[in-house]
């Protein structure tokens, strides 16, 4: 199947698992079919964002209904959009003291480095534009910040490397049982030896049982590809290939 897209490479994508969603062919179609809400789609259109790339096309739908997903696709081809449009439509609104949402974390991805996390921090505040979100770039300052734990119970959405948020969790400090939706990005790397026993370790502390678990990658090599499928539940697993031109 071929997803057309201006700004990007054509692309090949195929889709295993038990009951794959259909892809969605506009971000549009988002809202008639899973409610996306009218102010995401217009941060996106904010962000120049026009039309999806492959594994947006059928990574969203796959997450928007709740299920685990393996994802790989090149790099560049829009996968940090493909699983921050859908948490974010699943967290439905930010958290508030009003609601009873606002029992802690609700979603965390993590990635290898500072400089990815922060990169994915600031596509994150795009979408979050016009609304209250409280997505926290974690880091010693923010972690100190939120070693209170009544501040904790409003953040939304956390993004983090794992030693940053490993530490948190060993000390106490941070309280993930309300997380409902866990992501790891260049998950080629996080379950790679240098990083695998502080993403178990952050795993099991999401101890959540509706936790959704997706991972992303540009390649995923046979021992990664297993680990990552033992991680998750039922997965969907979708790659991406670049056509030649
Ligand atoms: P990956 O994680 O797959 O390497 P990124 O998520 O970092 O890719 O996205 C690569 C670039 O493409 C970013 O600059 C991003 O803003 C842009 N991008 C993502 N999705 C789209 C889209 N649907 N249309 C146009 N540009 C996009
Ligand atoms: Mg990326």
């Amino acid at each position: 199947e071929q997803v057309p897209s201006s700004s990007m490479p054509r692309q090949r994508v195929t889709a295993k698992g038990n009951n794959v969603p259909d892809p969605v062919d506009t971000f549009e179609a988002l809202k008639e079919r899973y409610n996306v809400s009218a102010r995401l789609l217009s941060n996106l259109v904010e962000s120049g964002y026009k039309q999806p790339t492959g594994i947006q096309s059928h990574g969203v739908p796959i997450l928007l209904e709740s299920r685990d997903l393996a994802a790989i696709s090149p790099t560049g081809t829009g996968k940090t959009l493909s699983y921050l449009l859908p948490i974010m439509s699943l967290l439905s609104a930010p958290s508030s003291s009003k609601t009873d949402v606002g029992k802690g974390v609700r979603a965390l991805i993590l990635a290898p480095t500072r400089e990815l996390a922060h990169q994915i921090h600031n596509e994150c505040l795009k979408l979050a534009q016009g609304r209250k979100w409280r997505i926290i770039l974690f880091s010693k300052a923010t972690a100190s910040t939120l070693a209170d734990k009544d501040a904790q119970v409003k953040v939304d959405i956390i993004i983090s490397t794992p030693l940053r948020m490993v530490s948190a969790v060993q000390n106490g400090k941070l309280e993930l049982s309300n997380v409902r939706h866990v992501v790891l990005d260049e998950a080629d790397r996080m379950l790679d030896s240098e990083f695998l026993t502080q993403v178990q370790e952050v795993l099991a502390a999401c101890t959540h049982p509706n936790l959704q678990k997706a991972v992303f990658s540009a390649t995923l090599p046979a021992n990664a590809e297993q680990l990552a499928m033992g991680m998750l539940q039922d997965p969907i697993r979708v790659v991406v290939g670049l056509k030649d031109t």
